[in-house]
């Protein structure tokens, strides 16, 4: 709401200023700045991001938004719940939860994220794939298309098929003291290898000035067509599936009210502990 309230008046004070010539009534200024700021606020272009993934990692695993408010920032996303149980793939404006016993729930608006992205997804481009024999090739053929159409946008693909093989892993809920994210993956991954299984791979792709605030690069994670597999995707094969990608050219963060969040030291070199944490077993 303050934010609203924020853009509303930045909103009016550059309508003021552009048209200090003309006759305008406070009601007709009233109606425009309104317009505006929703305009701003429901950008469907806009990657809303809550925390950084420095703050995760560095071990900040309490939840600053709940999935409620979430919901009414995208449709399509990846995160973490409450003490990092488990992984979360949004889509359809669904929050679920791929947890670490291998089962998926859709999650209640009452939970809370440390960290989690979301956009309302638009698609903008479709391709087709086929013959993808590991996730290496996938991200490569991804970053080619992201490189001729602007590597320095954000991307939110959702590729749907069904898929020959699918290595994914989830993680055990965190007790506090927290450890850091890498220490917490090396103790309590769990991985979870399937075959034949049809769904929904969710990724984003962030460039590379927003490493560390976001993955560099692709972060994906799986939904089965029946809601109930999924994880964070290490590994994948398939001869078919359709991508579609949504341009996304903007960024929202949200940072977490609370003294622990101004406590860590988010420019601290994290680089290795984020490629362990990605990369997963391998
Ligand atoms: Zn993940």
């Amino acid at each position: 709401m303050k934010k609203v309230y924020l853009m509303a008046l930045a909103a009016l004070a550059a309508f003021a200023f552009a048209g200090c010539d003309t006759e305008v009534s406070e009601k007709d200024v009233k109606e425009d700045v309104r317009k505006e700021a929703e305009k701003i606020v429901y950008n469907h272009d806009t990657l809303y991001q809550t925390a950084l993934l420095q703050s995760l990692t560095l071990g900040n695993f309490d939840g600053s938004i709940t999935v409620g408010d979430f919901r009414k920032k995208g449709d399509t996303g990846l995160g973490t719940f409450q003490s990092v149980n488990g992984e979360m793939i949004m889509l359809d404006g669904k929050v679920y939860r791929a947890a670490w016993d291998g089962t998926v729930e859709e999650v209640k608006d009452d939970e809370t994220i440390p960290f989690a992205a979301t956009t309302h997804f638009d698609e903008d481009y479709t391709i087709e794939l086929t013959n993808i024999n590991d996730l290496e090739t996938l991200t490569r053929i991804l970053s080619d298309y992201v490189n001729e159409k602007g590597k320095n946008y954000i991307y939110c693909v959702k590729v749907e098929g069904d898929f020959d093989t699918l290595n994914l892993r989830s993680v055990k809920p965190q007790t506090k003291p927290y450890k850091t994210l890498a220490e917490a993956m090396k103790s309590d991954q769990v991985f979870f290898d399937y075959e034949n299984l049809g769904g929904t791979i969710v990724g984003v792709y962030c460039p590379n000035y927003l490493d560390g605030v976001n993955f560099y690069g692709w972060h994906m994670h799986f939904l089965s067509n029946d809601r109930e597999k999924g994880g964070h995707l290490l590994g994948v094969k398939f001869s078919k599936a359709t991508v579609k990608i949504d341009l996304t050219n903007g960024v929202d963060i949200f940072m977490p009210d609370t003294d622990k969040f101004q406590e860590l030291n988010l420019a601290a070199d994290q680089g290795d502990d984020i490629k362990n944490v990605e990369a997963g077993r391998k």
